[in-house]
């Protein structure tokens, strides 16, 4: 009894020597993590002052943190509409440069148009409906974009605007900057007011490559195609099944007329035989009838945005999805592939709770020679600062947007979205960092996490492979915890059809 009690005394003192063991190598794991962390916000105070002009990169950062909640009654004061115009009947709105309010039309109120290089607004834009295309000299703009009509846009060589062929269909928007694609890509516009827009890219470049890419043959001889399941601004998408294996796909049907074409080009080549487990990958394609048909994953738990929508996700939950869609990105960077319209519906679930990002329409591929873009790309409430200000940018435009979808999955819809695209763009150029609606609502991790995200300073914001080490992630709870969140958002959904 006595030996055993010993025994017993002995395992007890050796579970407390690991026990203790195991809190030493944790905290000093942990407070490694916070001291790195402070030296970067460190490092981050003690950098440069982002360049002059770029008023969202100048203003102090509006962390979504409760800790920044005293800085928001100071910064309500400069929020849209506080500043008046002359007469202090209209709202007005900060210039581009920052230093004096530019006036709303008064009779219209319409938003001022800047001409960014001279930094004053040379025309009103219309509700954010229409867009000017610029003269090359980019002294006053040229064309108005009518939605239906004809409009002018940029030739390849950006010396000259001319009108679009009436036998295409009409850009949905027209280029603000001249400089050379990125990508092969052309303008879109998206169904949700914002506008993404893209250099037009070669034609007849862009039908070769899809010709090298596609599979010879009739897609009905391999799949069969079932229902319809989602309609994008760009195409229909069906779901079907492979004749050979029996397993589900997904067919994106886009058509190859006008703007469209270089977006089909950029999902089939630019990921072709490039694979993740973190990214809607394409199986297949084929050319039918002037239409591109792309195969993809079937992802059978709908978008992202289902969710957020309907649902309220757990802290738990919101990390598991954001270590997926980290995980993702982290891919696409490093083989230097900017997604550019990274929004929660852009983001597919699986029922096991698997998260892919899906869409490469817009994407741009980097390349050793080009490490940056600048055309104005993506849906606007989504667009990073350095985006709507039409600076240089690089894939850290996706950690913006990336920032953007986790304010989604707190709030359930992105900052601004009451707002036009215009308006959105123009508060995202003010405003810098997003404030949140209930800040304390948030863990202290997570408010972090998010303002590693939503830096407005490119170079200070996170990549994706620092945000993957953030230890709110180590919250993340296993992906099968989505699924009842997916089944409910699919059940309120249907419940509204019915
Ligand atoms: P946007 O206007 O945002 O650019 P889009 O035209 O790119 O939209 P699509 O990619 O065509 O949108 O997708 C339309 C819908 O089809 C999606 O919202 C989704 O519900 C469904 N969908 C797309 N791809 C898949 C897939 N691989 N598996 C299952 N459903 C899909």
């Amino acid at each position: 009894m006595g030996v055993q009690s010993a025994d017993v005394c002995s395992a007890a003192k050796m579970m407390q020597q690991v026990v203790a063991a195991v809190g030493t190598l944790f905290s000093v794991a942990y407070s490694g993590y916070f001291l790195t962390h402070l030296a970067r916000h460190l490092t981050r105070g003690s950098r440069a002052a982002p360049p002059s002009g770029t008023k969202a990169a100048s203003a102090p950062p509006l962390a979504p943190s409760a800790c920044k909640e005293e800085a928001k009654e100071e910064e309500e004061s400069s929020e849209l509409p506080a500043v008046l115009g002359d007469e202090g009947e209209h709202p007005a709105v900060w210039e581009y440069n920052g230093e004096a309010p530019a006036v709303c039309d008064k009779d219209s109120g319409h938003l001022p148009v800047w001409d960014e290089d001279r930094g004053h607004p040379v025309a009103w834009e219309e509700e954010g409906e229409h867009l000017p295309a610029w003269e090359a000299d980019r002294e006053s703009p040229v064309a108005w974009k009518d939605d239906d009509e004809p409009a002018a846009f940029w030739e390849e060589d950006g010396e000259a605007a001319v009108l679009w062929d009436e036998d295409e269909e009409p850009p949905s928007a027209l280029e603000e900057d001249t400089e050379a694609p990125c990508a092969a890509g052309s303008w879109a516009e998206h169904s949700d007011s914002s506008t993404a827009l893209q250099p037009e890219g070669s034609r007849e470049w862009s039908l070769m490559q899809l010709r090298n890419t596609v599979s010879v043959g009739e897609p009905a001889e391999k799949y069969l195609e079932l229902e319809q399941i989602g309609q994008g601004a760009f195409g229909t998408v069906s779901k079907g099944l492979d004749r050979a294996t029996g397993g589900e796909v997904a067919i994106k049907k886009m058509s190859l007329r006008g703007q469209n074409r270089e977006r089909a080009v950029n999902e089939v080549v630019v990921l072709k035989d490039k694979k993740n487990p973190n990214i809607v990958n394409s199986l297949d394609s084929f050319l039918v009838d002037g239409d591109l048909w792309l195969v993809m994953e079937y992802m059978d738990g709908g978008t992202l945005q289902d969710v957020v929508r309907r649902t309220r996700m757990a802290e738990g939950e919101m990390a598991a999805v954001s270590q997926e869609c980290l995980q993702g990105l982290d891919f696409l960077h490093s083989i230097r592939v900017i997604h550019r319209d990274l929004k929660s519906s852009n983001i597919l679930l699986g029922m096991d709770g698997s998260v892919k990002l899906a869409d490469f329409g817009l994407c741009a591929q980097l390349s050793p020679e080009q490490d940056q873009c600048s055309s104005m790309v993506g849906t606007a409430h989504w667009m990073a600062p350095e985006v709507v200000t039409s600076s240089p940018y690089g894939p850290k435009v996706d950690i913006w947007s990336f920032g953007i979808v986790t304010i989604e999955m707190v709030e359930g819809e992105p900052p601004y979205f009451q707002q036009t695209g215009a308006m959105a763009r123009a508060l995202i150029r003010q405003n810098g960092t997003p404030q949140l609606q209930e800040p304390r609502r948030l863990s202290a991790l997570l408010r972090d996490f998010l303002e590693c995200s939503l830096e407005p300073d490119e170079e200070r914001r996170y990549s994706a492979q620092e945000l993957l080490q953030h230890p709110f992630l180590s919250s993340a709870k296993p992906l099968s915890s989505l699924t009842p969140l997916i089944t409910a958002a699919k059940q309120l959904r249907e419940q509204r059809r019915t």
